[in-house]
């Protein structure tokens, strides 16, 4: 029998707002343990919260971004549960009125347009973190991400397969970085998904039991898990077991997800209307506002890139991937670069140095400028596009201009026609014999030439010029 998977997202982004959701504290990443907090964010009793308007806008831009429509009336909901990290005992989040809903992002997997429905996005609080100390009987809770702002983007059961779902979350990174509501960085969990998965034969309608799988923090493990998952789903269906709804975690050391609990032991959380909070009402007028700040998306970007610049798909999608790429991109293009060079330099040797020292393309040391200057260096012969690579890596190694590069390591092609014709004929007088053979036929003898002369003029020959000469000489 042959089965289809069916998967739905839930994805986790952190918003980059300065402060936390409901109080003044910093968000900032990597302080000292308990250093962001005040009375609100530690749960104290008889404080209220009052909603960061920033992460509404944000949650509203991302919205808008993803074609959702914004809820006219919207709510926060308390989420129950006990655990260590989360004082109050229950989470501010949002159940019944979410703010955007029916939105939905287009990917492109095997050059098919695929459309993948979002059903929400709400806002919710961080819980802290626990630090469970190996060797002691005892653990630490740091509170500095309690009441940090998330999104949650849900997605509908419309990705069939692993590559759709790493896909479906490149795609999403993307617009986030672009709006500039989330850093996207998935190593410190500020991007961070869970996936409902299940298997149904092919031309089955109903749904298979799903199961959830947890903690899947990089665009590998989305994919290594969901493949895991439903062959494991598919194995146990062929083994004539029942799939059990249940809460899985992906352990990435082992490759394999582990049962966590199962619908018997689901949290009841008795989600009910925050009663600290007053509903939100986004004024049109505003929600207007924020459409007409969201920034060109990676999708229209893409599409103009091929139009014009006449990009191929490929290189389109690759620049516009990130916004700081694409700003890259145009401005070597602004400054006088060709566009299909620059993206050549930047898909090849740029890209591969900048993962070699672990930087973001807009650390590189190596300005758009200076490419363009130094593709024009090779457009007007200065210098061959071999010796380019050279002044290439030592202009991102130090900064500093092609041309004082070029000029100080005396690089520079010469195409002085008289100084290759000396240089030729001096070769040819030297070797009388291997010319008069060459004459007779042994054409092949014309690399021995071509290396004769180079060598004499240490490599900088222009090779087309010398080619001609050469040829015109010996006939
Ligand atoms: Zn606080």
């Amino acid at each position: 029998m042959k089965y289809e998977a069916v998967i739905g997202l839930e994805v986790h982004a952190q918003m980059l707002t300065d402060t936390k959701i409901f109080c003044g504290c910093s968000t900032k990443f990597g302080s000292e343990p308990n250093s962001q907090t005040c009375q609100v964010c530690i749960g104290m009793p008889g404080v209220l919260p009052v909603l960061n308007k920033k992460a509404l806008e944000f949650a509203i831009r991302t919205g808008l971004a993803t074609n959702c429509s914004i809820s006219a009336y919207s709510r926060f909901a308390r989420k129950n549960y006990f655990y260590p990290d989360l004082p109050k005992g229950y989470q501010i989040s949002q159940f019944e009125n979410p703010i955007c809903e029916r939105g939905y992002v287009e990917i492109i997997v095997d050059g098919a347009v695929r459309r993948i429905g979002i059903t929400r996005i709400h806002m919710e609080e961080d819980a802290g973190k626990n630090i469970h100390e190996a060797a002691g009987n005892y653990s630490f809770v740091d509170l500095n991400r309690a009441g940090v702002p998330l999104m949650e983007i849900v997605s509908e059961p419309d990705i069939r397969g692993p590559k759709e779902a790493a896909e479906y979350m490149r795609k999403l990174r993307a617009i986030l970085r672009y709006l500039g509501v989330c850093d996207g960085n998935m190593d410190q969990g500020s991007l961070r998904c869970d996936a409902n998965v299940s298997v149904r034969p092919v031309g089955q309608k109903e749904y298979g039991t799903r199961a959830e799988v947890k903690n899947i923090n990089s665009f590998r493990f989305v994919e290594k898990a969901i493949e895991y998952e439903i062959k494991r789903q598919i194995h146990v269906l062929e083994e004539g077991g029942k799939i059990v709804q249940e809460t899985r975690l992906w352990d990435a050391e082992r490759g394999i997800t582990e049962s966590m609990r199962s619908k018997e032991e689901a949290h009841d959380y008795r989600y009910f209307p925050e009663p600290d909070l007053v509903p939100i009402r986004a004024e049109q007028a505003w929600i207007d506002q924020i459409r007409a700040s969201l920034p060109e998306l990676p999708d229209a970007k893409r599409e103009r890139f091929a139009a014009e610049y006449g990009l191929p798909e490929y290189d389109a999608d690759l620049l516009t991937s990130e916004k700081t790429a694409a700003e890259w991109f145009e401005e070597a293009v602004r400054a006088g670069g060709q566009a299909k060079a620059v993206s050549n330099w930047m898909m090849g040797d740029l890209t591969r140095l900048l993962n070699e020292d672990n930087r973001n393309i807009d650390e590189s040391p190596l300005k758009p400028a200076q490419l363009a200057a130094m593709l024009g260096l090779i457009d007007n012969n200065t210098i061959s596009g071999k010796i380019a690579k050279t002044v290439f890596e030592e202009m991102y190694r130090t900064g500093r201009d092609a041309e004082a590069i070029v000029r100080e390591k005396g690089l520079v092609q010469i195409s002085d026609e008289s100084a290759i014709e000396k240089a030729v004929d001096d070769v040819l007088a030297k070797h009388r014999n291997e010319a008069e053979r060459f004459r007779q036929g042994e054409e092949k003898l014309l690399g021995f030439f071509v290396g004769q002369v180079m060598k004499a003029m240490k490599g900088k020959a222009n090779p087309q010029m010398l080619n001609d000469l050469l040829k015109k000489k010996l006939s």
